[in-house]
């Protein structure tokens, strides 16, 4: 068994009748999907090739009227019920086996108001779609890094991205949410309306309801920025790693320097000795005026000469292209991640150790320096947890072959519990395919899972949005009708 706790969705009650799907279809103005459509296996296809599930129903929304009748369809026939942003939830929450998917792909306007310097855009959104219409304006708020990522996940998950030490996590730059609500009620969330939801959303997941909207405070950003990467044999990760920890600590809130070990592509930029061996590179984004970056770069420069210096002036929309070759759709993905208190030299060794006998060409682990702008955000301001980690360790283990699943499994689960001596509680579930309530309950601490749970019994008392992270409701769960 791989998937740890993840619920594939078990229907509840009776099964999809087709009167109620008739009625259902008369008031949808999207399409609906089903078995047997040709578009049904394209349809139900999410990023992680690991999740194959098939829903009886997959509601493909165009706006909000379409958003109500679905969930009060799904709760009216006591419907599994999976959320579909961007697809790209590692654990594959964006589909379910039986049930309903609300699919709010298609919903994909964007509207910038560049004197106000926000952005309100739909739950169908990516990453690169959004970066495209800010930056045409020169504005930007802190995203994905990778451009198919979906906003809407992301967003309630935490949202962390290169600009973060900077402008802090993706949900620290949301302004308001339109809701709709287990009860089909639509709703608007802020820091002066539902403010209550407004906090849980900030980090607590699609577990109140479905966000048709989010509404982000942009900022001043490039188009030009200093970014790329520096790639260096992973035989001199462990000095390089340690004078990257210390050199970070002095550098400003604007340099963001990640490094990923992977294994070094074949490909044109790549020098012989390099390519197909474990290599480490430091990913760049300076988020201010490039000759300033390419000061604060230098230092790391001088002290080891990089193998491949790809580090140079380019829009802000292609460093938020830099991790797309390597993170395909459609490969099988296991996640998981771990918060740290310090880069002790010890956890980095742990790290070298374990990557120097990485089980697949395509994984990558990356060291996620944090605090500065997301550490000034009180703990207690928005629902997500974990925010005085001084880094975060992200195991990102892919593979083609489905029969190699357990062994890359198991590294990533060997790999991690070494970690866990470093860890401390708390980390972006975002990141991770351990969904256990253990590890939802420590992420949040245990006073702020107790205010969710009060929010999740205010919004959705009866579980109707359980595929995501999910935090109970206190209430008696309902039963299966026979
Ligand atoms: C290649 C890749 C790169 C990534 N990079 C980053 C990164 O840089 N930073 C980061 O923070 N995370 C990153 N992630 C993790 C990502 O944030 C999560 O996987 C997130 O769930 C993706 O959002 P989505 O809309 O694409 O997901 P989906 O799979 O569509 O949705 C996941 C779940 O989110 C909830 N949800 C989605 N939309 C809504 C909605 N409108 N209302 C209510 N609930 C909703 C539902 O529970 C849903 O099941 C990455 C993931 C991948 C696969």
């Amino acid at each position: 068994m791989i998937e740890e706790n993840t619920p594939v969705g078990v229907p509840l009650g009776k099964p999809l009748e087709e009167a109620a799907v008739q009625a259902f279809a008369a008031e949808f103005r999207g399409a609906l999907v089903r078995p047997g459509d040709e578009a049904y296996d394209a349809e139900r296809a999410v990023f992680n090739a690991m999740i194959d599930r098939h829903p009886a129903l997959i509601a493909r929304c165009t706006g909000v009227a379409d958003v109500i009748a679905a969930v009060n369809f799904a709760r009216e026939e006591g419907l599994v019920v999976a959320v579909r942003g961007g697809g790209h939830s590692v654990p594959g929450y964006a589909v379910c086996e039986g049930g309903i998917v609300i699919d709010l792909s298609p919903m994909k306007g964007i509207w910038v108001d560049p004197e106000a310097r926000t952005a309100r855009a739909q739950a169908g959104v990516t990453w690169g779609e959004f970066d495209r219409e800010t930056q045409t304006f020169g504005l930007a708020t802190t995203g994905g890094r990778v451009t198919h990522t979906g906003i809407a996940g992301l967003t309630l998950g935490s949202g962390s991205g290169w600009l973060e030490r900077k402008l802090g996590l993706t949900c620290d730059n949301l302004l308001s949410a339109e809701v709709v609500t287990a009860g089909g009620e639509f709703l608007k969330a802020s820091e002066s309306e539902n403010e209550d939801l407004f906090w849980g959303l900030r980090g607590g997941g699609g577990n109140f309801g479905i966000v048709t909207s989010f509404e982000y405070q942009l900022h001043p950003i490039g188009p030009i920025l200093l970014g790329g990467m520096l790639l260096y044999p992973a035989t001199r990760a462990k000095e390089l790693l340690r004078f990257w920890r210390d050199y970070m600590e002095t550098a400003p809130d604007e340099l963001n320097v990640t490094p990923a070990f992977i294994t070094a592509p074949p490909a044109p930029f790549v020098p012989e000795h390099l390519k197909g061996q474990p290599a480490v590179g430091l990913i760049v984004c300076y988020a201010g005026p490039v000759e300033e970056g390419e000061g604060w770069v230098r230092p790391l420069k001088e002290f080891d000469p990089p193998d491949v210096d790809l580090v140079q002036p380019m829009p802000y929309t292609v460093v938020q292209t830099l991790l797309d070759p390597g993170n395909p759709p459609g490969r099988n993905n296991y996640w998981k991640a771990e918060n740290l208190d310090g880069l002790s030299d010890e956890a980095i060794d742990t790290i070298v150790a374990y990557t120097a006998r990485v089980s697949s060409p395509f994984t990558q682990v990356v060291i996620q320096p944090m605090g500065r702008a997301v550490g000034r955000v009180g703990e207690d301001e928005t629902a997500l947890g974990g925010r005085d980690a001084s880094h975060a360790v992200h195991a990102i283990s892919m593979w083609e072959d489905p029969a190699e699943s357990e062994t890359h499994v198991a590294w990533t689960r060997e790999f991690m519990e070494a970690m866990e001596l470093f860890a401390i509680p708390g980390i972006s579930l975002n990141f991770t395919s351990d969904q256990s309530e253990g590890k939802v309950k420590a992420s949040f601490g245990p006073e702020k899972h107790e205010r969710l749970v009060a929010l999740k019994d205010k919004y959705d008392p009866t579980n109707l949005f359980r595929l995501n992270q999910n935090i109970k409701p206190s209430r008696k769960q309902p039963q299966p009708v026979s």
